[in-house]
């Protein structure tokens, strides 16, 4: 399998050989032999190279729940592809093993390389109408996302993006056109945070997610709640208010942060995250929580107040949606009163 030209490399005028990469706001000036923060954009000898076009770390058939995605295609499985690296270091990461590709020693990244083309027939061979770029994070494989998304348009199989949104306006301009849902990792609401502790850009990942909702992305946003680090008052309700400014129809799933990596403060108190999101339902119509047990995320109709979807863990009822026609187009809504559903397919 060739690799496309690399994109997003630009040489830089003070070091010859050196390639600065444009993809995501850490800018990395990449010296000939090395590869960027992320670990999987490199410089071969003056050259921009990706080895890892391809490189498929985890594929798995999940429940559209486990993006999170809960006004998407309720109760649909979708086809889920992992990549290696990332571009953010977050203490606690979750899926560290091959996040955190050439960061620390022990990554775990056995995988193997699949064509665009390969991905899109396994796709259709098991029937699925959708896959998902998920696990670690996609958006630093933006040229095999651009060639298998287009692909898969092309075979009527949508595209289901869950990244942490960390990159710049004109790539992320470029992959939005092809995306048709996506679940968007809005980590903290501090710049202080975001740069120090997970090596972001907060004004970055707030950008891309209005460029999302503007693109007509069907869009849900997580945040997980890490005690000590996001889950002031004033952080949480910051999410909440900038969600709602942009639409308080749009899903926040606030999940419970568990041990891992190298972070070692005790889970989220079940207590403290129905709190949260208590307060996030001034803000916003649907706050979800995941990750505690008991937890009631059922879909309420806006208009009438039944159960559209029903959900136990990844168990989903979705007998409360039935559909009617708008302008010749097929649309869920409300089986008891018929107002139109929240939920997109
Ligand atoms: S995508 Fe990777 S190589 Fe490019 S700027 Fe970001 S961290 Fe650096």
């Amino acid at each position: 399998m060739d690799p496309p030209l690399p994109r997003y490399f630009s040489s830089s005028a003070s070091t010859p050989r050196s390639l600065e990469c444009c993809l995501c706001p850490r800018r990395c000036l990449i010296p000939p032999g090395a590869s960027g923060r992320c670990g999987v954009r490199q410089n071969r000898g003056g050259f921009p190279t990706l080895p890892f076009y391809g490189y498929v770390t985890a594929l798995a058939e999940d429940p559209i729940e486990k993006k999170p995605l809960y006004h998407f295609r309720p109760g649909s499985p979708i086809l889920s592809l992992g990549f290696a690296g990332c571009n953010l270091h977050c203490p606690f990461c979750q899926n560290w093993h091959i996040s955190q590709l050439g960061k620390v020693a022990d990554t775990d990244i056995n995988g193997r390389h699949l064509s665009p083309e390969q991905v899109v027939t396994l796709a259709r061979e098991r029937l699925f109408s959708q896959i998902a770029y998920t696990y670690s994070e996609p958006l630093i494989h933006i040229e095999y996302l651009l060639d298998c998304m287009a692909l898969c348009h092309g075979e009527g199989i949508a595209n289901v993006l869950v990244s942490n949104g960390c990159i710049n306006a004109e790539p992320a301009a470029e992959i939005l056109t092809l995306t048709d849902a996506a679940n968007i990792d809005l980590k903290c609401f501090s710049e202080e945070t975001s740069e120090k502790i997970l090596g972001g850009k907060l004004g970055t990942v707030l950008s891309f997610i209005e460029a999302a909702y503007t693109a007509g992305v069907h869009l849900e946003i997580t945040t997980l709640i890490v005690p000590s680090l996001n889950d002031s008052d004033t952080e949480t309700r910051g999410c909440a208010e900038f969600i709602a400014g942009i639409n308080r129809e749009i899903p926040w799933h606030l999940s419970a942060y568990h041990p891992d990596y190298r972070y070692e403060a005790p889970p989220t108190n079940p207590t403290a995250l129905l709190k949260i999101a208590r307060m996030g339902r001034e803000y916003l119509s649907y706050v979800y929580t995941g990750n505690i047990p008991g937890e009631s995320n059922d879909t309420p109709c806006p208009n009438c107040g039944a159960t559209l979807v029903s959900r136990r863990g990844y168990r989903v009822d979705n007998g409360g949606l039935a559909l009617k026609q708008i302008n010749g187009k097929q649309v869920y809504c409300c089986a008891k009163c018929g107002e139109t559903a929240p939920v997109r397919r």
